[in-house]
């Protein structure tokens, strides 16, 4: 039967048991479309990327003999629309079955869904095979339980997959969670060893782009590509992360520098979204690594990188898939500013404002500290409305697509979904910044003040944070600390520090 199979830009996983076989029987069809290049306005790295990795993928299953049909955005039979461009195809090609792996964007999933209950032809849709859990594991696992809490899906997993466990029930090295170990400030040393040069020059994809008027943000450097678009550039960078960067991971996990962009992050979660690298494999090959260097690195190390992916990373999509599309519109705290300009620009005096947007813009990465804690902190401080992060997440970073986009920002950062993913905001003052980074000291703020005009915003805005929700967490265990202090606070001081809190909401472009 004459077969059309669909592999979407975050599809590419050479592992699939869709490739065991050949058959000239089945057409494989991918696209670079406008419908993807414009239903947010992606960072030009992203856009570079995705095209660049579906080509290498492409190539790869017509080395492997499979018959593919690949449409490049200036291709003059794409429609630029994935519905059109199957309907015309299963013309063409007198189409006689129509299969599709399971798109992890609910987006994607409700028009493909729609399009199969259209047409007249057979239809299938199959696992993508990529994930540690299915759709709907996650739901199933905390049906009937109070709170959805990480840590015990975390160990759960461990258990099913047998991952770092001494036995059915206990976990390698006496604990589930080293946490605690990850908590240094980098100050210049350890040193970070270059990373490997990977296959590099864009040129032509990005003059493409540009013809066709996509529009998009960020810089790029088309001849020094750093991101991996190819499979073996992919397990060569994962390679890097375990002889190079894994023996500091955990200790430097919350550290920021000026003058280090990734630290010892690894700078794996593009080729895993995009589906190069299967989670399983990456989990697998570090775990070895530290297996036969156990003298050198330490199990907290190892640990705290697991559970990012085998819990955090599973923990999202299984929450994405449980509250979706209700998910998009939460707004908990009511939250309704709009994002500065200085989002897009990086034009600020706030130091790590500065350095973590600018460092977005050019390398479209940031690591989960600078999202969380500078960033994610600033605009859940001032108040922004969730859909304004969103969309600037969504664009920003070379990883983002929305399951696990809006997971971590409407959840983890901006408390938007009331506490589903996180059980407080992840909000502070200038202390946490400074404790965690060198950012302060060439600021033009001062760290240690709070309500003068030479004093860290981030102080004046948190405390007014508090006040202005306090009525929202006044049932929150995990906020009574903090509460309490603020109803101790003086209220001329709470009242300066709102003032200058007002202001900087006001008119935050002038910071
Ligand atoms: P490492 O620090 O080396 O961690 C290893 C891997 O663990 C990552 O590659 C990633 O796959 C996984 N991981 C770590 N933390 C998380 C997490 N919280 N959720 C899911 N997986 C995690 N991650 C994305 O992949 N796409 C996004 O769009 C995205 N948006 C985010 C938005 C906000 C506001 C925040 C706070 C976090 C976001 N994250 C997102 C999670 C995290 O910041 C990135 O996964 C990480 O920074 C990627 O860099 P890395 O590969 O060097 O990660
Ligand atoms: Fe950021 Fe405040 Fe430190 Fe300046 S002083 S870098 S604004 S935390």
């Amino acid at each position: 039967m004459k077969t059309l199979r669909l592999i979407l830009g975050d599809q590419l996983h050479h592992g699939h048991s869709w490739y065991t076989k050949t058959s000239d029987d089945v057409l494989y069809f991918m696209a670079e479309m406008r419908q993807e290049t414009d239903y947010v306005k992606h960072h030009i790295q992203k856009v570079v990327a995705f095209f660049k990795s579906m080509r290498s993928f492409a190539d790869w299953l017509t080395i492997n003999e499979h018959t593919v049909i690949y449409y490049t955005l200036d291709d003059a039979k794409n429609q630029q629309d994935l519905i059109q461009n199957l309907q015309q195809l299963i013309s063409e090609h007198h189409i006689e079955k129509f299969e599709y792996q399971l798109p992890d964007e609910y987006r994607l999933d409700e028009q493909l869904k729609a399009f199969c209950e259209k047409i007249t032809i057979e239809t299938k849709a199959v696992d993508s095979e990529h994930f540690l859990t299915s759709r709907t594991d996650f739901a199933d696992f905390f049906k009937g339980k109070k709170q959805i809490v990480m840590e015990y899906f975390y160990r759960d997993m461990r258990k099913k997959y047998d991952i770092m466990m001494l036995n059915a029930k206990n976990p390698e090295g006496g604990k589930w969670n080293f946490d605690q170990s990850n908590r240094k400030k980098w100050k210049g040393s350890p040193e970070i060893p270059q990373e490997k040069q990977l296959e590099n020059s864009v040129v032509a994809i990005y003059e493409m782009i540009q013809k066709a008027e996509v529009v998009t943000i960020g810089n790029i450097d088309v001849e020094n590509f750093h991101w991996p678009t190819n499979r073996a550039d992919c397990l060569k960078l994962l390679n890097y992360f375990c002889e190079e960067l894994l023996v500091h991971f955990g200790d430097y996990q919350d550290a920021m520098h000026t003058d280090e962009y990734f630290l010892f992050h690894s700078r794996l979660s593009f080729a895993m979204n995009s589906k190069m690298l299967h989670p399983k494999e990456v989990i697998e090959t570090v775990i070895s690594y530290w297996r036969a260097h156990k003298e050198t690195i330490d199990i907290s190390q190892v640990e705290g990188f697991v559970r990012q992916i085998l819990g955090w990373r599973e923990y999202m999509r299984g929450m994405y898939w449980k509250e979706m599309p209700n998910y998009r519109t939460l707004n908990a705290l009511n939250n309704t500013n709009s994002l500065p300009d200085f989002f897009w620009t990086g034009n600020t005096k706030m130091n790590c404002m500065k350095h973590a947007i600018s460092q977005s813009l050019n390398k479209a990465y940031a690591h989960h500290i600078q999202r969380l804690m500078v960033t994610g902190n600033f605009a859940l401080l001032t108040q922004t409305h969730p859909d304004e992060v969103d969309k600037w997440y969504l664009g920003i970073y070379i990883d983002a697509i929305e399951w696990v986009e809006i997971t971590n920002t409407r959840g983890m950062s901006q408390f938007a979904d009331g506490g589903l993913v996180a059980t407080k905001p992840y909000v502070s003052s200038g202390s946490y910044i400074n404790k965690m980074s060198n950012y302060c000291k060439g600021c033009a703020y001062k760290v240690s003040k709070k309500e003068t005009e030479d004093a860290c915003p981030f102080n004046a805005l948190y405390w007014n944070f508090l006040d202005e929700k306090q009525a929202y967490f006044k049932d929150n265990q995990r906020m009574s600390m903090m509460m309490s202090l603020l109803n101790k606070m003086d209220k001329t001081k709470l009242d300066a520090l709102k003032n200058r809190a007002q202001a900087i909401i006001a008119n935050p472009d002038k910071y």
